[in-house]
């Protein structure tokens, strides 16, 4: 039987030297920042039964776990340096372990990501992580920075996370294969952080935020820190390769309110399109224009012609909606 401390020995404390002063080990992990930058700080918790479902495959929970908080970090344009991991487990079992370790570290490991610390305990299975960034003053992608007349931009592909929950709830009819690959953006998201930095480093964005609960309710984030409104052109966003096959419907609400997306929704003056489109290309991210910030308060939806479209979407809320 595993012991709390073999079991973080075995699975969690890496032998190598790592950029914590001090790392796993002590009451308190040490961080050198690097001098005159600012620390971003984000915390995620994932759930079972509520995040995911049980018995869920536990290397591809391990990238999850992590990917959701670096998308995070990319949202507002800061650097991943280190992450705690705390973790109620209800059982030491090796195969878990083994598979949500080695998940863990080779996202951690794609983007440099140190794992300083963190807590387990014994109970229903629950994952949060805390991840530490860093940036430059002044060029946080902040959720109170969008103007009016800035373009609205989404990162990648929309909506093929929802539909593999949609899939797998029977909600639509889906063949085995394209289920299995819409399956894969809702287990395996790629945080874009390399895009963000680009964004924040140009700097070309205003405003942005990483997509989890759905564009509409998350854009409205944004909308709401900024006081401004904003048009969105449903028809414009960018649908992840097998909903693009759905039938319209389905697309404008997957893509406007799918849920799981962590793709970046970001803001930035029309003068910065160019640098957008460079941010984009340099960082081999898709970028897509989908509206525009207004004046006048309130999201506005469009279709493909301009015409006003009320599909009647909100965005995810774990209360609202329990
Ligand atoms: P404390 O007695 O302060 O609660 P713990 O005994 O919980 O400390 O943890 C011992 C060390 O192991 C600490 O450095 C802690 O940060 C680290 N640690 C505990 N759980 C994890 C985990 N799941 N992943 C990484 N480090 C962990
Ligand atoms: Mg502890």
């Amino acid at each position: 039987m595993l012991s709390e401390f073999d079991l973080i020995k075995q699975y969690f404390q890496r032998v190598r030297p790592g950029k914590a002063a001090l790392g796993i080990g002590d009451d308190c992990a040490l961080l050198a920042p690097t001098p005159g930058r600012q620390i971003a700080i984000s915390s995620d918790m994932l759930v079972e039964d509520r995040h995911f479902f049980a018995g869920a495959d536990p290397r591809m929970l391990g990238h999850k776990s992590l990917a959701v908080n670096l998308s995070d970090l990319a949202a507002m344009g800061a650097r991943p340096v280190a992450f705690t991991l705390a973790l109620a487990l209800p059982r030491a079992d090796p195969h878990w372990l083994e598979g949500f370790s080695s998940g863990l570290f080779a996202l951690a490991d794609a983007f440099d990501c140190e794992l300083i610390g963190g807590d387990t305990t014994r109970g229903p299975l629950n994952i949060c992580i805390t991840v530490f960034g860093e940036l430059a003053p002044g060029h946080a992608l902040r959720r109170d920075a969008a103007r009016p007349g800035d373009d609205i931009w989404i990162s990648g592909t929309l909506g093929d996370a929802r539909l593999a929950l949609a899939g797998s709830l029977g909600e639509v009819g889906l063949d085995a294969e394209a289920h299995a690959q819409a399956a894969l953006r809702m287990h395996l998201p790629s945080p874009r952080v390399a895009l963000g930095l680009a964004l924040a480093g140009a700097p070309a964005a205003h405003a942005a935020l990483d997509i989890s609960d759905g564009l509409v309710g998350d854009l409205g984030h944004i909308l709401a820190a900024s006081g401004v409104g904003a048009t969105l052109d449903v028809d414009a966003l960018p649908a992840g390769p097998v909903l693009a096959r759905q039938p319209l419907e389905l697309r404008r609400r997957f893509t406007a309110a799918g849920g799981d997306d962590y793709e970046l929704c970001f803001t930035a003056p029309a003068h910065a399109r160019a640098a957008v489109l460079a941010a984009g290309a340099e960082t081999g991210t898709a970028v897509t224009r989908v509206g525009t910030i207004d004046v006048a308060l309130g999201l506005r939806m469009v279709d493909a012609s301009g015409a006003p479209l009320d599909l009647g979407l909100r965005g995810w809320d774990h209360f609202v909606a329990a």
